[in-house]
């Protein structure tokens, strides 16, 4: 099993997503809570979807959006940042946007920023006039640099960039940081963020205009379902009716409960969609306010 070679005229929809790394393994999930499952091929390159035409190919997370300008693949889990970098690049070039972020997926959270030495007394960006930044974002950093009106030296590195400080290739850098540890073990300090990234469907400028389209809308349609009820509980319990006045503002996450009657009088069965965390906490002060028999139920999908 290989994928088809030629991207003219499919009628299966293909998506790229990071073979290793931090975004193959929760993209991955994520599609198989809309419901995909797959074959692999032998070299685990290519996934044959069984239950809906949606292939997925396991490649570079760089290689994504070259692949969907290409219509080698139609759809790419990826982080926004080299995909907005690869968008810069290719506007600097004079060349047309050939792809766009379609949903923000909320994984792979992070932050481009520029990163000082620990010593450096910052004031702001123009404290970089002047100064050598190390980066391998230099589309994004040369666009910030000529929004501040800043003249600085853009220095290309394809990795190790919280080092370059140290070997004196640069004064500042500008690379991505979550937790911000790497920094730190580099004496180094996050000081502006250029862009907040997250892990994002990425597809062309213009929608499909063949049988792909109808599956793109179908994938997007349980995407938006299975985001939504992603950190979501069902919460389920019965209280005298005359206690809700005091019970719903314990459920301030809460979607519009559903209130069912009881046959047995002055009841009432209650059933909510919890959108933030159901701690133990939130259910002992429930049962304080009346509330009796807690349920809470992982929620695996939603329509609307
Ligand atoms: P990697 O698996 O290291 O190639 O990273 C893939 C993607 O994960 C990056 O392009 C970012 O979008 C995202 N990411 C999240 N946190 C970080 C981080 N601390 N360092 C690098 N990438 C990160």
């Amino acid at each position: 099993m290989s994928p088809p070679a030629s991207a003219a005229a499919r009628d299966r929809l293909r998506i790229a997503i990071q073979k290793s790394g931090r975004l193959a393994d929760p993209a991955r999930s994520l599609l198989a809570a809309c419901g995909l499952s797959w074959r692999e091929s032998r070299d685990r390159l290519f996934c044959y979807g069984e239950t809906l035409p949606v292939d997925l190919l396991l490649v570079r997370d760089d290689d994504i959006p070259g692949l969907i300008a290409d219509g080698v693949c139609d759809l790419g889990v990826v982080g926004r940042n080299v995909l907005l970098e690869q968008d810069g690049d290719r506007r600097g070039n004079g060349r047309a946007p050939a792809f766009r972020e379609w949903r923000a997926l909320g994984f792979g959270g992070c932050r481009l920023s520029i990163a000082v030495p620990d010593a450096w007394q910052w004031q702001g960006p123009q404290d970089l006039s002047g100064k050598r930044i190390a980066t391998s974002y230099p589309a994004l950093l040369s666009q910030w640099l000529a929004q501040q009106g800043i003249d600085a030296q853009v220095v290309l590195l394809s990795g190790s960039v919280e080092i370059a400080p140290r070997l004196g290739q640069a004064e500042a850098i500008c690379d991505l940081v979550s937790s911000g540890a790497t920094l730190s073990a580099n004496q180094l300090k996050a000081v502006q963020t250029l862009v907040e990234s997250e892990a994002v469907l990425a597809g062309p400028v213009d929608k499909f205009d063949d049988v792909r389209g109808e599956l793109a809308d179908l994938l997007l349609r349980r995407l938006d379902g299975a985001l939504r009820v992603r950190n979501s509980k069902l919460l389920m319990f019965q209280a005298p009716r005359d206690l809700l006045a005091e019970l719903l503002p314990l459920l301030p996450d809460a979607e519009q409960p559903t209130v069912m009657r009881l046959d047995d009088g002055d009841d009432v069965a209650l059933q909510a969609l919890c959108h933030g965390a159901v701690t133990w906490q939130r259910l002992e002060e429930l049962k304080r306010a009346g509330a009796r028999g807690l349920m809470v139920l992982p929620v695996e999908g939603m329509l609307a």
